[in-house]
């Protein structure tokens, strides 16, 4: 037989526990490159530089018109 709990753990009880966890901001820094704020140790998904190096070109017009088309289907459903 596995290795089980020796009691319950109440409702409350987890779920205090489980509050410390879940609601924690994400660490974030600064772009060096663009300056917005970004995931530390990942690549730049707004400018695609990584430790100063450019490793994509982001395509600008394609992303601009897919948040515009999202933001007025929001708008009209509200
Ligand atoms: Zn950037």
């Amino acid at each position: 037989m596995t290795p089980l709990p020796k009691k319950k753990i109440s409702k409350s009880r987890g779920r205090k526990r489980l509050a410390t966890k879940l609601y924690k901001f994400p660490n974030l820094v600064k772009c060096q490159n663009c300056g917005k704020l970004i995931t530390p140790h990942v690549m730049c998904p707004y400018c695609g530089t990584y430790n100063k190096l450019t490793i994509f070109k982001p395509k600008e017009e394609v992303k601009v018109t897919k948040v515009n088309k999202k933001e007025e289907g929001k708008t009209d459903e509200s």
